[in-house]
Order: C-alpha cells, then structure tokens, then sequence
C-alpha cells in the first residue's frame, strides 16, 4: 500500500519536549492558516507524561499554526523519514497563545531590539550520548571513538545541511560515547528553532543506525554532563556586528558588556528556566566545566558567562566572530524557554545601564561566601527546588513574562519533582535520559 505523506506540526514547550500533530501534506496551505487544533492544559503534560494542575482543565481551545520558515524535511533511510514544521501556539483569533515558548522568545527577542536597537544572533552548541556502551572505552576526544561513530556523524551533519543548518563541526567529546555538535549562528527566533530541529535530527539520525541518543544533562554523577552552550552576538539594523570593542572590558562592546552584567545579576533567578531539571543541577557543579556560579570568564569554561575566544585575524572579521557564551543551560530546557530569559535579563542589563564584572580568573570553589559575595558572586541554586524558588522571588523576572507563567511553571515542575520523589540518583537519571 502507498503511504501518504504526513507532516508534523510540532512546538517545543515547557517540558523542553516535541509534541503535535500530523496532517497531509498536500493539505500544507490550508494548515499553515488554520493551523491544527491544540489544548491548552497540553502545557502542563511534563517530561514524564504525568499531568501537573492546570488552571485550564478540560476546557478551551488554541491552535498550533506551522511556521514554513521552521521546517525539517529530511530522509535518513526507508524507516526513518521525518518531515516536520515547528511553529506557535494561537488564541482561536489568531494572537499569540501566552503560554506559547516561541512566542515567548519572540517578545524577549523584541524587546531587546526595542530597548537597544540590535538584533541577537546565536547558535547552540550541543552535546550528547549514545545509550548503548561504547565499543571502546578511554575515547575522550579520541580520533577512534569518532570512527566508531563516523556514519552516524557524517548521517547527522548532511542531515543538519539537508534542514538548512549550517553544519560547523562534530566531535568526539571526553564521556563515554559523548559526541558534540556545533552548527553556525543565525538571527533571531530562527537559532532557537534550529536547535530544536538539531534535537529530533540527532535522535533521528541515531535510530536510523539502530542507535539511541540522549541529551539528558547528566546520565552518571561520577562523569560529565551533556551542556547546552549557547553562542551570542548582536548586529544593527544594517547587519553590522556591535558586539565588540577593542577598548572595552575583555572586548565587550557597551551593549555586550551591559547585556552580560544583566545575565549574571539575574542568572540565579533565570536558571530554573535554562536548567530545569532535577539533575540539572548535579551538572552545575564545581569541576565539570559546566557553571557553578554566576560569573564571567575570559575563555574560561567553568564560566556561566565565557567571553570567547576569536581565531579571525583582520578587524572586520573579529567583529563578526566575537561572542559570549551562556553555559548555565541543557536540553532539558525548551530552547525558546532557556533564550527568551537570557535575552530578557540581558536586556534588563541594558535598561538598567549595568557594568559587568571583572572576569574571574581562578577556581571558585576555593574561594568562602564573603570573598565570592565582595565581588557580586554567588553558588547558583543548587537543586531544582532553590532554582525555581529564585524565580519566584524575582518580580522582576516572573514580570518578564505573561501574567500566569510563572505559577504555571512552578505547578509543571513541582509535578516533574514529585515524579521522581521515591527514586535515588541513579533513578533520576535514568529516568531523564530516557525522555530526553
Ligand atoms: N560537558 C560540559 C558541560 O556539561 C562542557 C564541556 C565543554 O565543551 O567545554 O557543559
Ligand atoms: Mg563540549
């Protein structure tokens, strides 16, 4: 029997998971304006598939409408063809679903360019694992260990570029069959859409090889974890890179500077969004190169905030090149979730006109609360609970977002806690990297 060929409209929401709904593809005009019916109490499914208290119930009625400019369409193999199309949650009037994540970070993204005239571009670094064992251990970067997973690399990077990724390199990173993706940097809404199409392409690509992959961000307290980096820089109206100065602090342009002192004032308040997971915060610890705290780095990456380092050579170039670095996130969370409170504390910074610290240059977790706190730093929270409890706290951060956000997200994770109440560690993180 011939198949008919179905696409997915699909949103990545607050449980950092892809959900929708398929129709026929030769029904793709009709779907991109009526989009495709969609529930609101959907918002409080969590990454378990428990059901957290929803003010919504059984009732209402959105629509999920497909955005063209987000689409997947890729072929792996016979029994692995995935054909998707990202897009936002409406009212059934056709405004903007408040509890939409792409929304969302379309507003945080407007508001930066309103407050400071520039437009983000970013791209998001990614790690993650092969579940099964690997065939040879002590493979840390190692040139055999990427061998071992070449066609599944090389399936992954032409299926990036086959999506309009731009593939930029793949590695074998240092845990036990942990591999790194980096594609190139886009603007606006776009970069978080392709770091969620990188997510399902990945696993696709890894299922198509009889492979399955995780971006849990951690799978053993004893190792590494899989960080979500995420790479930015801002340009004008004109398209002209504003992100670096050679005058200023470590580089930073004004705007750089400013945007990077909001992100590290309010990263204790905004972490429950950009690590929102139990196990989250058994990466954020000291030595895992990760981010144990909120300070900034000059090319240090035990640094939440890592001013990074450029290759090019001719001014015109750097400026492109030069960017900062977010390293306090993992793919637990929504990409549209994790950037749209980065890019509001970072416009927070510029509105409030703040100077960014000196960066940091030696191990933190030397150093007692009183030297930390004389230099504005702070131990990020450190389980789930603390972080969402800081949220909480911040009305300058709950007020960043739609009115009912931040009580729907506290009852979407209390009810993603209380699903792992009776497990120990080991549970946890096999329970997470089965969903992620
Ligand atoms: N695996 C580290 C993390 O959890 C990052 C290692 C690196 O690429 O610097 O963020
Ligand atoms: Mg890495």
């Amino acid at each position: 029997m011939t198949q008919m060929p179905l696409i997915f409209a699909a949103i990545s929401d607050i449980a950092g998971k892809v959900r929708g709904k398929a129709f026929p593809a030769d029904h793709l005009e009709k779907r991109l304006i009526r989009g495709v019916g969609w529930t609101p109490t959907n918002v409080q499914i969590t990454c378990f598939d428990s059901i957290a208290d929803s003010p919504f119930g059984a009732l209402g009625d959105l629509l999920l409408i497909p955005d063209p400019e987000a689409a997947a369409d890729v072929g792996f193999s016979q029994d692995c063809n995935e054909h998707f199309m990202l897009g936002d949650i409406t009212t059934l009037d056709g405004d903007p679903w408040d509890l939409c994540t792409r929304s969302m970070l379309k507003a945080a993204l407007k508001r930066l360019h309103d407050t400071a005239g520039v437009h983000l571009v970013s791209a998001f670094e990614h790690e993650f694992q092969l579940l099964a064992p690997p065939a040879r251990d002590h493979q840390a970067y190692g040139r055999e260990g990427f061998e071992l997973q070449r066609v599944l690399c090389e399936t992954l990077m032409a299926g990036l570029k086959t999506a309009g990724l731009d593939p930029d390199s793949i590695m074998k990173e240092y845990g036990p069959n942990q591999y790194e993706v980096v594609v190139g940097p886009v603007q606006g809404v776009r970069s978080a859409d392709q770091a969620v199409i990188l997510r399902e392409l990945t696993r696709s690509a890894a299922r198509s090889l009889g492979e399955t992959a995780t971006f849990s961000p951690i799978r053993d307290p004893a190792s590494v974890g899989n960080g979500v980096h995420i790479h930015m820089s801002f340009v004008d109206e004109a398209g002209m890179p504003v992100t670096h100065d050679t005058a200023g602090p470590c580089g930073m342009s004004q705007i750089t500077d400013a945007f990077s002192a909001g992100v590290l004032r309010y990263l204790p308040h905004i972490i429950a969004l950009t690590a929102p997971s139990v196990i989250s915060y058994v990466r954020l610890t000291p030595h895992r190169w990760s981010a144990a705290y909120n300070n900034l780095g000059f090319r240090d990456r035990e640094a939440a905030l890592r001013v990074c380092p450029v290759t090019a050579k001719d001014p015109a170039s750097i400026a492109r090149q030069f960017n900062i670095e977010y390293r306090a996130a993992d793919a637990a969370a929504s990409p549209y979730l994790a950037l749209a409170a980065i890019v509001h504390a970072g416009a927070q910074g510029i509105e409030d006109g703040l100077k960014a610290p000196a960066p940091t240059e030696e191990d933190l977790s030397l150093l007692d609360t009183e030297t930390l706190q004389s230099r504005g730093i702070v131990r990020l929270p450190e389980t789930l609970e603390a972080a969402l409890d800081a949220f909480e706290a911040s009305a300058t951060v709950t007020g960043w977002f739609p009115k009912d956000f931040a009580t729907v997200y506290r009852a979407h994770k209390d009810a993603e806690i209380a699903h792992l109440a009776d497990m120990d560690i080991a549970a946890c993180c096999a329970a997470y990297e089965a969903t992620y």
